[in-house]
């Protein structure tokens, strides 16, 4: 069977860099739009199509889904089980979390039962599923990933030293566990009004300090870069209470379920299950919901060690191992030998920089930097020779 070269559909959403596709990857912006995301995949949200004819990915695999996905994928999923993207995040993109599959299946189905519609902006699950995420850095990327350890939140409060959140820091202090995790950051989400605007005001005030430990300094840049386009949203307090993670170019990071976690600027690969399914936690114009937040976040603080991927060398290939089955994630060094690589499930494969030749059933496909390719299920095998780095994105 054949494989097919992508054409995908770039999301122009507001936090997009205008220059990064374009510079690593070439991509025209001749109208200078913020290029968010690049779509690779069968999502209704951004479907790719198959050069040269300009059919649907989707539409091509619901009518050869056998040989398209395979007999278990088909069986077990109905569809392509797994969305990869390019993104590029310029200004930083809310804070949230994503429930667990469990949750999603529950929420789905109560909130079509309560007839809220799909688009609507109260609408929390758009589809029954889970969202696992993996992010491998292209640019030094920053991000905030689960909750930091208490004593560190403790002591960045501590240090800041607020007021008019005295008795919510004492709570903690007194009840150092999840509960007592969860009490202080339902207690921060639920700040409005005069209330919310003194702790922001007297936290906007410390930014003019001259005098930090180096943890609070890192947390305030984030929170003054956050100030800039939220300034009175609690999530600019968010860094004193999240892990702070900078990757750098070739670092990966996975994002579990019910954890609050926010993209803050770089540009990276994306690939997570096949769902759009967020609550929001701050640093956004859109709808909160608060209680629904708060009973799909797991108060389990993430140490920093444990949140980056150690990745696993085979031969030429760095494996990245993830804690689900709905994808799964390699980058290939390209070569001047010719290797083969046997495929377990339809790939989507994306030239990160150089060039490769991809090879199956005698035809072949050059893949140069930006450039992907849908690989079918039943062609077994492939071959790839040239100088570069192939992403690869599979099941
Ligand atoms: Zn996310």
């Amino acid at each position: 069977m054949a494989m097919f070269k992508l054409k995908n559909r770039i999301q122009n959403y507001a936090w997009g860099s205008k220059t990064s596709m374009a510079d690593l990857f070439g991509f025209d912006n001749l109208e200078n739009h913020p290029q968010a995301e690049l779509w690779m995949g069968a999502h209704p949200g951004g479907c790719s199509e198959l050069e040269p004819l300009g059919e649907l990915l989707s539409d091509y695999i619901n009518k050869n889904a056998h040989e398209a996905l395979g007999r278990y994928t088909t069986q077990r999923y109905g569809q392509l089980p797994f969305l990869f993207k390019v993104l590029a995040a310029h200004t930083p993109l809310s804070i949230q979390v994503h429930p667990n599959k469990a949750n999603s299946e529950r929420g789905f189905e109560l909130e079509t039962k309560k007839g809220i519609a799909l688009d609507a902006n109260n609408r929390n699950y758009k589809d029954p599923n889970h969202k696992p995420e993996l992010v491998y850095a292209l640019t030094k990327y920053k991000a905030m990933n689960g909750f930091r350890p208490i004593r560190h939140i403790i002591s960045l409060f501590d240090e800041i030293a607020l007021s008019s959140l005295e008795v919510e820091l004492d709570a903690l202090k007194t009840t150092q566990t999840k509960d007592g995790l969860k009490r202080f950051f339902t207690a921060l989400m639920a700040f409005s009004g005069a209330e919310k605007l003194a702790i922001l005001n007297e936290f906007q005030d410390v930014f003019e300090r001259s005098n930090m430990s180096v943890m609070l300094q890192l947390a305030i840049g984030y929170s003054q870069s956050f100030a800039e386009y939220y300034s009175d949203d609690i999530g600019i307090l968010a860094p004193l209470i999240l892990n702070i993670v900078e990757l750098e170019p070739g670092e990966a990071m996975f994002l579990h379920a019910e954890t609050p976690h926010a993209y803050v600027k770089g540009t990276a690969l994306e690939i997570m299950a096949s769902s759009d399914n967020v609550l929001r936690a701050g640093l956004t114009p859109k709808y909160i919901d608060v209680n629904e937040l708060i009973s799909n976040t797991s108060f389990e603080s993430i140490p920093l060690e444990q949140l980056k991927l150690t990745p696993i060398s085979v031969e030429e290939q760095l494996r990245f191992p993830v804690p689900v089955d709905d994808f799964a994630f390699d980058v290939i060094n390209v070569g001047h030998s010719v290797k083969e690589q046997y495929t377990r499930s339809a790939e989507i494969l994306f030239c990160i920089e150089g060039e490769a030749k991809i090879c199956t059933g005698g035809t072949y496909l050059t893949l140069r930097a930006g450039d992907s390719v849908f690989i079918p299920y039943s062609t077994s095998s492939y071959c790839h020779v040239g100088k570069g780095k192939l992403a690869r994105a599979y099941n």
